[in-house]
């Protein structure tokens, strides 16, 4: 058996490598800043993108595909969009390579008229769309999905968390009034908060971005924001309400009802592959992963366990035919028969991917009709092989139920909410961390002294789900009254 991994109070960084590494999720790539999904991890991505495009689709919403490349100009025409992109696009500038004295060079001669940007998100090529697609009212609205890579260049690679290439969706939805646009913005960060908290285990504050922290183009940014193990908030999806911004910039009009000529109002929205690093550093342990059941490649392992041939050919039978109820169940099953592998080494390999449940399978078992069923979590206990698939189910049930509930125990016990002054306020962030709820006066000077000196930035302007009972009176830097609370954290 290999030795452990790193833990988290050890080093959190070299751990949440060590988990991704020992579950086979990904790899570093020959390119600088790359990563390779492996299939671990990309059946994950594959689970969160079933689940998120059926909820798209079920309010409405349709799949279309748009180009991997923008013409530069196109980025330059909604004027924070672009400042707020330009130092990180890859730009393509020629198409071809000629062959010269044996080696490979730039052919000048294949030099494009305009230079094609590597999309960083596909705004300006869609909106570029609708201004054809888009006349009159009855055109609207357009409720547009697009599942997709994306570059924005980055010079230090963090698995899943910050690469130069990575997946996710936008949404981009084009409508007749404000209201309605403004309905989809809280509609689709509602959409997030469910799949995040239902299907992810992992609970989410929403509420607005401050001007300074919101996306580039946007009126207003609403976010989801998760506590990691470590303390650290994860931006973990975030819904635009775009007002009327790209639609003047790239002249996307139509007919009115009544007749006169309007500017579509318009949203987007996105998540990506640095779901699943939220998903490690919410649920793994010094073990490896931990994978919420419904996002788990496969739920159930299923460990027969031999000394003889006989005993061979009939626990592995028993478990086949296990796993193969299991799966008219509508479970994810695997039966681990491999020989020449001991089941202790089974047994790390499996805990090493987070799988929710282990059933172990020997010839005691099976003449006293019954297989242990050990839980990710801990915990191992007897269950009878009738009925196992039922048992099976309520397990996993249990466990995604539980882990929600101790990553929502774990985030507020490391929630604090008012300070009495300035120096408690920096105390919390610079010594354990986690979400400080305190005033804020609403100055950008504020926010920004705060950034620069404590490294904390306001993750959102909270919903009033989740403001503090009474709302605070001054801002916790300069004492100036409190126009909203707000709440600060370290993030990633
Ligand atoms: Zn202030």
């Amino acid at each position: 058996m290999s030795k452990g991994i790193t833990t988290r109070a050890a080093d959190f960084a070299a751990w949440y490598n060590d988990v991704i590494m020992r579950a086979e999720m990904a790899d570093y790539s020959p390119v600088r800043g790359c990563m390779v999904i492996r299939p671990w991890g990309y059946g994950i991505w594959e689970l969160m993108q079933k689940a998120l495009d059926d909820m798209f689709k079920a309010t409405g919403h349709q799949n279309a595909y748009f180009p991997l490349f923008i013409p530069q100009s196109f980025l330059a025409k909604e004027a924070e969009h672009v400042e707020g992109f330009a130092k990180e696009v890859a730009l393509v500038t020629h198409t071809r390579l000629k062959a010269v004295n044996g080696t490979l060079v730039v052919d000048p001669d294949s030099k494009l008229e305009e230079p094609l940007v590597i999309r960083p998100t596909s705004e300006t090529m869609i909106y570029a769309m609708l201004s054809k697609w888009v006349q009159s009212y009855r055109d609207l609205p357009v409720l547009l999905n697009q599942w997709a890579n994306v570059v924005r260049w980055e010079m230090r690679t963090r698995l899943f968390l910050r690469t130069t290439e990575f997946l996710w969706q936008e949404g981009h939805t084009a409508h007749a009034t404000e209201a309605e646009a403004v309905a989809e913005t809280l509609q689709q960060l509602a959409t997030y908060r469910q799949f995040m908290e239902e299907w992810m285990a992992m609970p989410v504050l929403t509420g607005v971005k401050t001007d300074g922290e919101k996306f580039a183009g946007a009126v207003w940014t609403y976010a989801c924001e998760a506590l990691m193990q470590d303390n650290k908030a994860l931006q973990a999806g975030t819904s635009h309400f775009l007002g009327q911004n790209f639609a003047k910039a790239f002249e996307t009009q139509f007919q009115t009802a009544e007749g006169g000529r309007d500017y579509v109002w318009s949203t987007s929205w996105g998540a990506s592959t640095r779901l699943v690093g939220g998903l490690i550093m919410t649920h793994a342990d010094d073990l490896g992963l931990v994978c919420p059941p419904r996002l788990a490649p496969q739920q159930v392992v299923i460990v027969p366990i031999w000394k003889t041939d006989a005993e061979r050919d009939q626990t592995r039978d028993v478990a086949a035919r296990v796993a193969t109820d299991l799966r008219a169940a509508g479970l994810r099953a695997h039966m681990d028969g491999r020989e020449g592998m001991k089941p202790g080494a089974k047994y790390y390999e499996w805990e090493g991917k987070g799988v929710p449940v282990r059933l172990e399978i020997g010839p005691r078992d099976i003449a006293s009709g019954q297989v242990m069923v050990a839980r990710r979590t801990g915990g191992k206990a007897a269950a009878a092989l009738d009925g196992i698939a039922a048992h099976c189910r309520a397990v996993l049930d249990e466990m995604q139920a539980a882990l929600l509930a101790a990553a929502r125990a774990r985030r507020e016990g490391n929630s604090q909410r008012g300070f009495a002054n300035k120096e408690a306020f920096i105390e919390f962030i610079e010594g354990v961390g986690g979400f400080a709820y305190a005033g804020f006066c609403g100055s950008g000077a504020c926010e920004a002294q705060i950034k620069e000196q404590t490294k904390a930035t306001i993750r959102v302007l909270p919903d009033a789900e989740f403001r503090s009972p009474e709302a605070p009176a001054g801002c916790v830097w300069c004492g100036e009254p409190s126009t909203a609370e707000a709440v600060w954290a370290r993030a990633y």
